[in-house]
């Protein structure tokens, strides 16, 4: 089944018109012609059946039908990462969608050589991931942050810190459910600096953990990370 994320309100009855790119993966790619069945989801209403009203020059308009599913969202976990090159970032925020982080959050620090990243482009991967996979909610990207401020202002839930110095618990050993929420933290492709490392070490609300003895890529480390913790504390083990 086709299942498309759009940004219109969808009830039963609604028509919605889709924007170029999606009209034309409908009707050229999958040659989907009028009368063809497909899913809309927005991220707040759950997920809809939709048929194929019309295919024109202009775009493809869909009639919304009735609810398929209600709207239901994962376990409440950040991935904040650290800029990386873009091609990586890019793999970050599409496996942080199929593994069912709620939110990216893009920080900066002293070894990044980033400070600003493709937002539009991200977003779209995170919508393209979030379809592909059946969630109805599209992780949001948050625009880069220099770490300072991003832990200045943080809301207290659990940091998973991933810290490649070797002295860590392994991240396994710390994981529990987490009701209120969670986050793991991934740093550049430098690493964290020692003073970043300090501060973190010295956070009440981030625990360091080890990823293993092997220094990993950071599109590796919050694909582990992510892993590991959906399977330990989070929705791998309904
Ligand atoms: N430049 C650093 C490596 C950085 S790897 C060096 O060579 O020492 C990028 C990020 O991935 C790290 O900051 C950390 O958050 C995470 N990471 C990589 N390997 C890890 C491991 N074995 N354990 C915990 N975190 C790891």
């Amino acid at each position: 089944m086709i299942r498309l994320f759009v940004p219109h309100d969808l009830a039963e009855g609604a028509q919605i018109a889709l924007d170029p790119g999606q009209s034309r993966y409908l009707a050229v790619v999958m040659r989907q012609g009028p009368g063809d069945s497909i899913r809309v989801f927005n991220g707040r209403d759950g997920e809809w059946q939709a048929r194929i009203a019309t295919v024109a020059k202009r775009g493809v308009a869909l009639d919304v039908d009735a609810q398929a599913r209600p709207q239901t969202a994962g376990p409440d976990l950040d991935l904040v990462v650290a800029l990386v090159k873009r091609a990586r970032l890019e793999v970050i925020v599409e496996k942080a969608a199929e593994l069912g982080a709620r939110r990216v959050r893009l920080a900066v620090t002293e070894r990044t050589n980033a400070d600003h990243a493709r937002l539009d482009r991200l977003a779209a991967i995170a919508a393209e991931a979030a379809e592909q996979t059946g969630r109805l909610d599209v992780p949001e990207i948050l625009p880069p942050m220099k770490i300072d401020r991003l832990l200045a202002e943080w809301d207290g839930r659990p940091l998973v810190f991933c810290d490649e110095a070797g002295d860590a618990t392994p991240m396994l050993d710390v994981l529990a459910p987490q009701p209120e929420g969670a986050a793991i933290l991934i740093g550049p492709e430098g690493g964290f600096s020692p003073a970043e490392r300090e501060r973190l070490r010295a956070l009440p609300f981030a625990t360091p953990v080890s990823l293993g003895p092997r220094i990993l890529r950071a599109d590796t480390a919050a694909i582990a990370a992510l892993s590991l913790w959906q399977a330990a504390a989070g929705d791998w083990r309904a």
